[in-house]
């Protein structure tokens, strides 16, 4: 009996023993593996880095079915290739729409109505005749513009969730350039989060970055905000879970008789949005609602921005307005976030309230 009981103490000894120890040391082979890719994708560069735990060959698959999520929107958002659902549609006027399709043009238009037309995802006619589809830039004259503008309806396009097919007036076209990849972060964040991984920078590219968790080491992830009258960093935005969207004329656009013209268009009169902004930065939980409120604010200009951002809680959204004088207009939120970058620290920065 007294062997018996001293046996039975050993082995809870060593059972309790081992409790303790196994998921110290599972945790010790748990090292964190980094995968990192870069592809080109929507017309930009897109680098996605992730990390987790599991096999290096079962977190290649995890990258290899990211990267074919990301191929297989762009196969069906395209407005360029002729296979895509969006071509189908600019074409002849209606079409089919897979699931995917049908859910982003259906949030994309309530974003448009949202911002009362700031964000028109209808202005591919207008983005088309000022050239920035191929390159082949062109001033078009004022009689031009006005037909363009008139052309400008999102009220226009009828969508069909559940038939999954949508319509659209002769003449007019539909590009989700504005939103696509905010949704596509958001679609990847989706896919890690299913398998578990808890921390990633996923950069769309044209500052449109999703992240999941934050850093391997706990540390929130640190996104640079490019000034956009320079080459320099304006600042850094420390965040976790969240997704970031900016906009500004600098990042596409061309010159023509010492005028600047830009890719972000005012649906009102069809060309360049000049509301006195220089960059329009927007961080929250969707990266669909960042990158589209980014495109609209831009062209909304600071007052009726704020107003929007004031009137419109349930949006969780966090802002940054760089105007041309290059004061920046931070949302109380955003001010927890951000630090200004070396260099800028003298930069005037107003609280909105
Ligand atoms: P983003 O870079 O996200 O601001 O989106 C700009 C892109 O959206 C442009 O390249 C156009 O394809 C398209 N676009 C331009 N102006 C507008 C607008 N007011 N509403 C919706 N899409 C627009
Ligand atoms: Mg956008």
């Amino acid at each position: 009996m007294a062997k018996g009981l001293r046996w039975g103490r050993t082995w809870t000894v060593l059972a309790v023993l081992a409790a303790l120890t196994l998921p110290l040391c599972v945790g010790c082979s748990q090292k964190n593996t980094k995968m990192e890719t870069s592809i080109f994708a929507m017309d930009t560069v897109m680098d996605l880095t992730f990390y987790g735990v599991d096999p290096e060959a079962a977190l290649k698959g995890v990258q290899e079915e990211l990267v074919a999520g990301l191929y297989s929107l762009e196969e069906k958002l395209s407005t360029t290739k002729e296979t895509s659902e969006l071509y189908a549609l600019n074409e002849q006027g209606q079409a089919s729409l897979s699931p995917e399709t049908a859910e982003l043009l259906t949030q994309a238009l309530e974003l448009c109505a949202l911002t009362h037309g700031a964000l028109d995802i209808t202005a591919y006619p207008a983005v088309r005749a000022w050239g920035f589809t191929t390159g082949s830039y062109r001033v078009p004259d004022q009689a031009e513009l006005e037909q363009l503008a008139a052309g400008i309806d999102y009220t226009q396009l009828e969508v069909d969730e559940q038939e999954g097919t949508a319509r659209i007036p002769q003449g007019m076209a539909v590009d989700l350039g504005a939103v696509t990849k905010g949704y596509a972060g958001d679609r990847l964040a989706q896919q890690l989060e299913q398998v578990n991984i808890t921390s990633a920078l996923l950069d769309l590219g044209q500052s449109t970055i999703r992240v999941v968790g934050s850093k391997p080491d706990g540390s929130p992830w640190r996104i640079a905000v490019q000034d956009p009258a320079g080459e320099g960093y304006l600042g850094v935005i420390e965040l976790t879970d969240l997704a970031v969207g900016t906009s500004g004329g600098y990042q596409r656009f061309f010159e023509q008789d010492g005028e600047t013209y830009w890719h972000i268009l005012d649906p009102d009169t069809a060309a360049p949005a000049r509301s006195g902004l220089t960059s329009v930065t927007v961080v929250g939980p969707s990266g669909l609602v960042c990158d589209g409120l980014s495109t609209a604010l831009f062209v909304m200009g600071l007052e009726e921005g704020a107003q929007f951002w004031r009137s419109h809680p349930e949006l969780e959204v966090e802002l940054l307005f760089v105007t041309e004088d290059r004061t920046l207009y931070i949302t109380p939120g955003m001010e927890e976030m951000f630090s200004l970058g070396q260099g800028y620290e003298d930069r005037e920065v107003q609280v909105l309230q």
